[in-house]
């Protein structure tokens, strides 16, 4: 006699959302290669706009909290992706800010360095490739002959998706490693008690630079900052000692430390360890430490070296540090 039938247990519904963002979550989704079958074995792929045509209305007719597990990758930069944010915070029972985007507002949240209309007027008056004398800007509305044309509000601000919504885990990096994303997949769809919500999940609460292999010194002091460029890195010294900032002391690891063992400097992509809220204060608190003076003027000179130093320290997550923005 065969054995009684058994219920499989219910796959989960999963959907992938990009708001201000450059593709790159999504395809860290495809990066788990054959993984990606199990993801698909365990899930029913309910919304994915980079693969499946479905339409904002179908997810808007989807009974609340129908899909368990959606990723949001991207800022919330405009109108549109405000609005699906909140869509997709009714239907789903666990909504991820999924890679630093969402967690931070990412690269595109280096926007709140300028203002929408510095931002439009570059664009579309100013650019070396622009040839608009009427100086035409796009409108959120225009009546055609079939009816009205819309396109999204662009926003003033670039935002996290916890300014927008309410989020449950974030997941770090730009973009995650496919393998922090299988960790938790599992840990979900095996039903273990996860985190406290609110928790970033996928990276560790220590720094990259606890993970580096790199060789330090004690009581390492900078004479001169350089740009990676300017000097032959010998393969083995701490970047910062070096004199190459490297925003390994203000980064939470989980990565892998890759790009250190790329041989290139950190860029902070994974946001602040657990001990630290603000990236940038902690990175400015690292380099205060190591800077070769007590004398004013010289130290002035000695920074003076650092190209860019809010985009470097923020580059990854402006919108979500406490500055939020330049106040213009
Ligand atoms: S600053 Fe960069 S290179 Fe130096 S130990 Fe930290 S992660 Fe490694
Ligand atoms: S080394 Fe830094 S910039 Fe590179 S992936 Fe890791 S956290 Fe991101």
């Amino acid at each position: 006699m065969s054995p009684e039938p058994t219920n499989p247990k219910p796959k989960l519904k999963l959907a992938i959302y990009w708001g201000a963002a450059c593709g790159g979550c999504c395809v860290s989704v495809l990066d788990t290669h054959e993984k990606l079958l199990d993801i698909v074995a365990a899930a029913d792929l309910v919304f994915w706009p980079i693969a499946l045509d479905i339409k904002y209305r179908d997810v808007e007719a989807m009974p609340d909290k129908s899909i368990d597990v959606t990723l949001f990758n991207g800022a919330v930069r405009n109108s549109e992706n405000k609005h699906m944010a909140q869509v997709l915070r009714n239907k789903s029972k666990i909504l991820v800010a999924y890679g630093s985007c969402a967690y931070m507002g990412g690269i595109p949240g280096l926007a709140n360095f300028y203002s929408r209309e510095e931002i439009l007027k570059r664009v579309y008056e100013e650019s070396e490739s622009t040839l608009n004398p009427g100086k035409v800007r796009p409108l959120t509305e225009y009546e055609v002959a079939e009816g009205i044309l819309e396109i999204p509000e662009f926003f003033n601000d670039v935002f996290p998706l916890n300014k927008i919504v309410d989020v449950d885990y974030y997941i770090p990096g730009c973009p995650p490693q496919s393998e922090r994303l299988l960790e938790v997949f599992s840990a979900i769809v095996s039903g273990v008690d996860l985190p406290p919500k609110g928790s970033v999940v996928g990276a560790n609460e220590k720094t990259n630079c606890d993970e580096c292999k790199r060789k330090k010194t004690e009581n390492k002091v900078i004479d001169k900052f350089y740009r990676p460029w300017e000097i032959m890195d010998d393969k083995e010294t701490c970047f910062l000692e070096q004199g190459v900032i490297c925003m390994g002391p203000a980064t939470r690891s989980g990565c892998g430390v890759r790009c250190v063992e790329g041989n290139s400097p950190c860029r902070g992509c994974y946001g602040p360890p657990a001990a630290a809220s603000d990236p940038g204060s902690k990175m400015m608190s690292a380099i205060g430490t190591m800077i070769n003076s007590n004398d004013p003027a010289e130290i002035d000179k000695i920074i003076e070296n650092i190209v860019d130093p809010a985009g470097l320290f923020y580059r990854f997550s402006l919108p979500g540090s406490i500055l939020g923005r330049k106040v213009i």
